[in-house]
């Protein structure tokens, strides 16, 4: 073997010896009905109960999705045939702009929005777009590895804060007399779901002149009456929001986007090189995107979320009597979809969730890097699609594993 190849094998060698290496699995079927999904294995294909997927409403799999995505692919083809810039940018997507800019605008004066191929591209657009060497930049710790590597591609300084701390934010702000100033934040944590202070870090933006940029990946189509996300929950509205959302999580297909005063956008599309220098996302999932935000913001939406709250709720009920009286597992207080069992050590993580595997269940281990050391978890994602027999399941199956053996009926 190369000298190449030695060195990256011993890598891998040492996270397999420290519970770190990740593997992926084929999935033969999508995640539906209820998040059931049937993965390649190599004696049979196994169906599982999933609670580990971001289609946080159950759209995913919908027909109606399905059937407009097809019609978009008829009506553009398949490709977008280049970058936005050139010739790549569609009818669809200038409409799903324009409907988005809407959802946004009673929260942003002015408001555009910009759409991007992944969450992930728009992260780095904005960092590195507005993060010029002039700015600084103030990172929450607990922000997306997106946001994080925004943050190493802008040319600004970095300070970061300590999670939902508004005095230290406050003090770091205060100290500070760069000419920009950027607060980011996850506006619902990826692998903790509680949501940030979103008002207070408004206010502190507003009182120091900074910027505030939330990441409402986890929010947008959960969060507010119509599914608008973390804006329309909290009624805010200032020209110094950058609202990044993602549509293939609770939305069911693909891309993302940016929303803010349309100067902004109007410079991110000047410089915010993971716009200009790809190949624009197929017009089809811009299409098939219209219909899904018709699907968030009506009756539909309206009933998906509320079956989802419902589904929260029964499983921290249901958590709470399971958990060991030790303290060696416990639940964040999250509000949202995303409801981690925190265990702290790596390997622990992965016995459980192989455990869960074994009845039938896929509920992702998440470990360092993803999460600080020493915060190894079982991260359940719950979806509007779950119904209360598969939460009934789940709780059952994480109280043995947890070495508790009460059912629900029993502990009730
Ligand atoms: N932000 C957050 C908070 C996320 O959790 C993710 C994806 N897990 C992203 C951004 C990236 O979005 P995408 O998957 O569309 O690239």
């Amino acid at each position: 073997m190369s000298r190449l190849l030695d060195r990256l094998q011993h890598e891998i060698d040492v996270l397999d010896a420290q519970s770190l290496r990740r593997r992926r699995q084929i999935a033969e079927t999508p995640c539906a009905p209820e998040q059931r999904l049937t993965l390649a294995d190599a004696a049979a294909p196994r169906t599982m109960l999933a609670f580990s997927s971001n289609d946080y409403l159950g759209l995913a799999a919908h027909p109606a999705l399905a059937a407009a995505l097809a019609e978009g692919a008829a009506r553009y083809g398949t490709g977008s045939g280049g970058s936005h810039l050139i010739l790549g940018h569609s009818r669809a997507h200038a409409q799903l702009e324009e409907r988005l800019a809407g959802w946004m605008a009673p929260h942003i004066p002015e408001a555009q929005s910009l759409f991007f191929c992944t969450g992930y591209m728009a992260n780095l657009a904005v960092l590195s777009a507005l993060g010029g060497a002039e700015a600084v930049i103030f990172s929450e710790t607990l922000n997306h590895a997106s946001l994080i590597d925004g943050t190493r591609l802008a040319r600004a300084e970095v300070q970061r804060y300590p999670h939902c701390d508004m005095q230290a934010l406050d003090a770091q702000l205060a100290a500070c007399d760069a000419p920009v100033k950027l607060i980011v934040s996850d506006a619902v944590f990826s692998m903790d779901g509680d949501i940030a202070p979103v008002a207070e870090l408004l206010a502190l933006a507003e009182r120091h002149d900074a910027w505030l940029v939330l990441d409402d990946a986890h929010g947008f189509g959960v969060l507010g009456a119509r599914g608008h996300g973390v804006l329309e929950a909290t009624g805010l509205r200032s020209e110094r929001l950058v609202l990044i959302g993602t549509l293939g999580k609770a939305a069911g297909v693909s891309g993302a986007f940016v929303a803010a005063h349309r100067t902004v956008i109007d410079y991110l599309v000047q410089r915010a090189r993971t716009y200009i220098f790809t190949t624009a996302a197929p017009p089809a999932i811009a299409h098939a995107l219209l219909t899904s935000l018709d699907l968030i913001e009506g009756e539909e939406g309206a009933r998906r979320r509320a079956q989802l709250r419902a589904r929260i709720a029964q499983l921290r009920e249901g958590v709470r009597t399971v958990l060991p009286a030790d303290g060696s597992a416990w639940m964040p207080d999250s509000p949202t979809a995303i409801q981690p069992v925190i265990v702290g050590d790596n390997a622990r993580a992965m016995q459980l969730s192989a455990q869960l595997d074994g009845f039938g269940l896929r509920v992702g281990a998440i470990r360092p890097p993803t999460v600080p050391a020493g915060t190894a978890r079982l991260r359940i994602a719950l979806s509007a699609s779950h119904g209360e027999g598969e939460v009934a399941r789940l709780v059952d199956a994480l109280g043995r594993a947890l070495g508790r053996t009460l059912t629900l009926k029993e502990a009730a």
